[in-house]
């Protein structure tokens, strides 16, 4: 690379879905590249957190794949690409004849542009199978089931810049702004408490929102450190309280009769399921003060515009859809969607992870949201694409992790690291290892890559171009600086040969602008937007035309519904799965941290933010640390029935008695080796967020 030429290229920062502006600017030495900020950018402005200024560290760093691999006899060795692409090619088309399409899944990547994520979900529906999916599943897959289901679309309702505007409360249940969106937090969020916003955070844990909003016990803002699970009472005793009210004092106006009214169904169901409910003893289910939690459904029913903020905390539970209907309720009882300032708002933890879900990287959906089993929609898409698709929903990827080995023999996995990212992660280990081929595509060798009889090396986020998605629904332009190793290929490269050399036609693309235009053709909330439309500003989807220019907040006039009309409905309390019991006395729950990212793959790898935080930890109440002998520092060895790790107890009152607290990064001490792989029996999810546990004090560090 003739790096010392060239300008800095404006880019997106590769970590969260904030989706930041920086710049990338070529050293003089061939692989060096450097961050600068981009003063202008258009979410951030310049503002930049810790994640985004070193994400430059691991484009060159000295553990890049940068051969092909194949493995032999146990043992990887470099292979030409020649010879990795046949291989690839023959596999799959050897898998296809001996046990049919179905018995393949091909897992896309919220870390990796649309464009790619795009060619890939295309790949497996043509190969015969839609066996696609994304670690969205393992994210938002509940938020994004219940959202899409009673509102219309599965994102964020409104945009970060109205809700700085307008919002004056903040809910903020189970997400971790402060922590995991640092810019969205810092520009948008607090500039509105600053201003005079309320916030009120839901969560077990106390974290750097609690503390960057200065929560504590003074009015106005709140924090409900509720149990573990205990979402949907916390969120019962909510709406009662505002029902209640309203029946004696209707002119209050905590409910919006009008919208409910005229926008909603359901409100009777919810009536219903409420009627013998019983406050008190949710309260302490929930383990909180009944009177803070009818103190802050008075703040949020009284609150001119009132934002919900909704995070892992509530979609990786078991009852994940019904923990999002429950917030939906709230909003929509009280008429706190369809305008600026208030909304259901998932905040969305990857780069591209809105993206890769928008361009039909699901196993029910194609681009757009389009149902596979709708026959309209999927003949409106064949009539692109020019194959038939499999009319039935495939496999999730947990659900493919599950049958590998059995009805799966095949996996294609691009950008992922499910031996990290699953829960049960031994088991999912153990199974992987039995597949018949696997193919890992990645800029690292990832614990995934273990059990890899292929590696193909791509390119990192800053060596190419394509488009990304964030939180809001701003689709925006990547830009890049040119490979670093030669012998790397963007992932879409790789797709587009794998394809033509499967399927002749169909995937002969020269750049990603031919693929986004494509993409626009069967995408029809991006039909509206074009490189050049997109720009340096970028665009919120719906854009259905050339011109729109996209909406910053959903459903002013309507839901996207087949009524139209919001849906609303009871929900009743569904505990985890794993409770607390003699063996296992502790509530283990798990989250992440602002320094690093997922399964680490690229953030341990970076010596800034590994300086940060070297290797995980577990957060110990004091009252727990007495009782077991743990000294504050000391390691401890913490087990679930589905394994163990070793890892140093932080004696800490950010969670409370009884629960521990332990972050999924590390693949020394991974939490993934301990959650519970229970699912949410629609959108799959799995339960991270509480299993039960116990530690062990006296160990070898
Ligand atoms: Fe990157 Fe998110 Fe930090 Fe912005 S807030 S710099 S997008 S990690």
């Amino acid at each position: 690379m003739s790096s010392d030429q060239q300008e800095p290229v404006k880019t997106i920062c590769p970590y969260c879905g904030v989706g930041c502006g920086i710049k990338v600017q070529p050293g003089e030495e061939s692989g060096d590249v450097r961050f600068m900020p981009w003063g202008e950018a258009p979410v951030n402005e310049g503002r930049i957190c810790i994640k985004g200024g070193a994400a430059t560290e691991v484009v060159d760093h000295e553990d890049r794949l940068t051969e092909p691999r194949i493995k032999e006899d146990g043992e990887f060795r470099e292979a030409s690409w020649e010879e990795a692409y046949e291989y690839v090619a023959d596999e799959l088309e050897r898998i296809r004849e001996e046990y049919g399409p179905d018995a393949m899944g091909f897992f896309g990547s919220s870390k990796v542009m649309n464009e790619e994520n795009y060619l890939l979900q295309k790949l497996a529906r043509r190969y015969g199978t839609n066996n696609v999916d994304n670690c969205t599943r393992m994210c938002h897959a509940s938020t994004v089931w219940a959202l899409r289901t009673s509102l219309g679309a599965g994102a964020m309702t409104n945009s970060m810049r109205d809700l700085r505007e307008e919002a004056d409360l903040f809910w903020i249940q189970g997400a971790n702004p402060g922590e995991q969106h640092p810019i969205a937090n810092s520009q948008y969020f607090r500039q509105a408490v600053l201003e005079g916003a309320t916030v009120i955070q839901v969560d077990p844990h106390a974290n750097k929102t609690t503390r960057s909003f200065e929560i504590d016990d003074t009015d106005p803002h709140q924090h409900l450190q509720l149990n573990p699970g205990t979402d949907i009472p916390l969120l019962n005793i909510v709406l009662k309280t505002i029902l209640e009210h309203h029946e004696e004092n209707p002119e209050d106006g905590w409910i919006d009769e009008a919208f409910v009214a005229e926008r909603t169904e359901g409100f009777e169901d919810l009536k219903a399921t409420l009627e013998d409910f019983d406050k008190e003893a949710a309260a302490e289910e929930c383990g909180v003060p009944l009177e803070a939690i009818e103190l802050a459904a008075k703040q949020y029913a009284t609150a001119d515009n009132a934002a919900i903020f909704t995070g892992m905390g509530m979609s990786q539970h078991a009852c994940g859809v019904d923990n999002v209907q429950n917030e939906i309720n709230l909003a929509l009882i009280t008429g706190n969607l369809g305008r600026p300032g208030t909304g259901v708002n998932p905040l969305r933890g990857q780069n591209n992870v809105q993206g890769t879900c928008d361009v039909g990287a699901m196993p029910n959906v194609l681009p757009g949201y389009q149902l596979v089993d709708d026959d309209e929609a999927r003949e409106s898409v064949e009539d692109v694409w020019g194959f038939e698709i499999p009319d039935e929903p495939g496999l999730t990827n947990v659900e493919i992790s599950y049958e590998a080995g059995d009805s799966i023999k095949g996996l294609y996995v691009m950008g992922e690291n499910p031996v990290m990212s699953e829960p049960d992660a031994n088991a999912v280990a153990e199974r992987l290892a039995d597949l018949e081929f696997t193919v890992v595509q990645d800029i690292f060798h990832t614990e995934t890559a273990d059990y890899a009889d292929v590696i193909l090396p791509a390119t990192t986020w800053a060596e190419r171009g394509g488009t990304v998605t964030n939180t809001d629904r701003r689709v925006q332009r990547m830009r890049g600086v040119g490979k670093v190793h030669e012998n790397t290929r963007h992932d879409r490269e790789i797709l587009t040969e794998i394809g033509t050399r499967l399927f002749d036609k169909g995937f002969d693309f020269a750049d990603p602008e031919e693929i986004f235009e494509e993409l626009r053709q069967v995408c029809p909330s991006y039909h509206g937007m074009t490189y050049d439309l997109l720009g340096e500003e970028g665009l919120h989807w719906p854009c259905y035309e050339p011109g729109d220019e996209g909406d910053p907040f959903l459903y002013e006039d309507e839901f996207e519904t087949e009524s139209g009309l919001g849906h609303i409905e009871g929900v009743e309390h569904t505990p985890p799965a794993e409770t607390p019991d003699d063996e296992y006395p502790l509530i283990l729950t798990t989250a992440r941290l602002e320094e690093h990212y997922n399964t680490g793959t690229m953030s341990t790898r970076s010596p800034t933010l590994n300086k940060q935080t070297p290797e995980n930890f577990v957060d110990v109440h004091p009252a727990d640390a007495e009782r077991y002998g743990i000294e504050d520092g000391e390691y401890v060895r913490l087990r679930s029935r589905r394994g163990e790790i070793t890892l140093e107890a932080h004696v800490t009152e950010d969670t409370t008695e009884g629960v521990v607290w332990t972050t999924p990064h590390f693949a020394a001490a991974s939490a993934n080796k301990l959650t519970n792989h229970v699912l949410d029996e629609r959108a799959k999810i799995p339960e991270y967020k509480a299993a039960a546990a116990e530690i062990d004090v006296d160990i070898e560090p």
